[in-house]
């Protein structure tokens, strides 16, 4: 604890000397070790990233790293403040663990790389804690048409979310006013507890931690600083997409709290059954009915496919359910891939309402036949016959 604190540069693992680079690195790859998240409940973990937490931002920041190179860990107080934080009383910048998460957590949570933003400049001013929230990120579940999803298009949608307050400019403070420091903490945002023997100190109840307070609330929000509201936006579905598919929009999510960034928008598809087209990744299934007199004599057919109408041809004595590939003819790939096949398969069917003469030439068709005409007939009645045969021989 106090005195028996390590050398930030150690806690780093980092030369003396190091550049703001090397520091980052090196933060940023033992800030994701030792995250709370990835180590529930070892306290030595969090220990740990509370010390690097700590050492982070002192060494990070110029003019905090030239006290520290100079006076150590005097140079904010010395030996106060055992236990977490450490930082007590060190010119309004201490950092205690559920601060460090927030701060990770608010800049870091549902964007592509959890640390995509945190490290973006800026950098957290000393005095005074900041209190902006990031948005909450949405989940908005669309049913798309098959076509939709396979040619991809645009999709215009609407749904309710908390917006910053134009009042108050998400402040909560009623325009004219501001907030104010926090009596009860005296602005730091947490307050020590004691019963005698041990100190805690945890988030001040009155203020939760942010170290102010809304003296005069905003009327339109109620100091929320955010009001009910209502996002449209024009959604861009691209070819290749399916039940499941999940489409991020940065920055439509819930609006931010106190000029916060808006969290992120999720869109997940579901994607509607079709009447002719099946779909398994992406090749297309198609059941195609064919005239029986261009099943047995041979032919072309049109067939439809996503991209239009294809033409394939029928050798002579084509049977229901053979099927044919339509090469190129499937689903785009997504991220530039090959392009699917459309896969048909025929279904010969037997005309029906036939005319007089009609049933007059497949009569005379008929007396033309026989069983060398109908192979599968043929084979099928020999295998019957083989049954009959085998069953006589038991006896039965
Ligand atoms: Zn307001
Ligand atoms: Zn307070």
């Amino acid at each position: 604890m106090a005195g028996s604190k390590r050398d930030y540069y150690e806690v780093l693992g980092v030369e003396r000397g190091a550049s703001k680079e090397e520091l980052k690195k090196a933060y940023r790859k033992l800030a994701v070790q030792y995250h709370p998240d990835k180590n529930p409940g070892n306290h030595e973990a969090e220990e740990k990233f509370k010390e690097l937490s700590e050492a982070y931002e002192v060494l990070s920041d110029e003019q905090k790293r030239q006290q520290y190179d100079q006076f150590g860990h005097q140079a904010f107080g010395g030996g106060r403040g055992g236990g977490a934080g450490g930082f007590g009383g060190s010119g309004g910048f201490g950092i205690d663990l559920e601060e460090a998460l927030r701060t990770f957590m608010g800049a870091a949570g549902g964007r592509g790389s959890i640390f995509e933003d945190f490290f973006g400049g800026g950098g957290r001013s000393g005095g005074g804690r900041e209190t902006e929230r990031r948005g909450s990120d949405l989940r908005f579940d669309l049913e798309i048409d098959f076509e939709e999803a396979v040619l991809g298009s645009e999709r215009e949608i609407g749904f309710p979310v908390m917006e910053e307050c134009s009042d108050c400019k998400g402040s909560g403070a009623a325009p004219g006013s501001s907030r104010e420091t926090c009596k009860h903490c005296g602005g730091s945002g947490a307050v020590t507890r004691s019963n005698g023997f041990f100190h805690v100190r945890q988030t001040c109840p009155v203020c939760s931690g942010t170290g102010q307070v809304i003296a005069n609330p905003c009327r339109k929000c109620g100091g929320e600083g955010r009001v009910k509201g209502r996002r449209n936006l024009t959604l861009k579905i691209p070819a290749g997409v399916e039940t499941g598919s999940r489409l991020r929009v940065g920055g439509k999510g819930e609006g931010g709290v106190r000029g916060g960034p808006a969290g992120d928008l999720y869109v997940v598809l579901h994607v509607k059954a079709h009447d002719i087209f099946q779909r398994r990744d992406e090749d297309i299934f198609c059941q195609v009915p064919i005239p029986f007199v261009t099943a047995a004599l041979g032919g072309e057919v049109e067939v439809p496919t996503v991209h239009g109408f294809a033409k394939i041809k029928i050798p002579a004595g084509t049977q229901t359910g053979k099927t044919f590939r339509i090469r190129g003819k499937g689903v785009s790939g997504l991220r530039g891939g090959r392009s699917g096949d459309q896969h048909v398969s025929v279904v010969v069917e037997v005309p029906v309402k036939l005319s007089g003469k009609q049933k007059k030439l497949l009569d005379e068709f008929a007396s033309l036949s026989d069983e060398s005409h109908h192979p599968e007939r043929k084979h099928f009645h020999a295998k019957a016959e083989e049954f009959y045969e085998r069953k006589r021989k038991m006896g039965k």
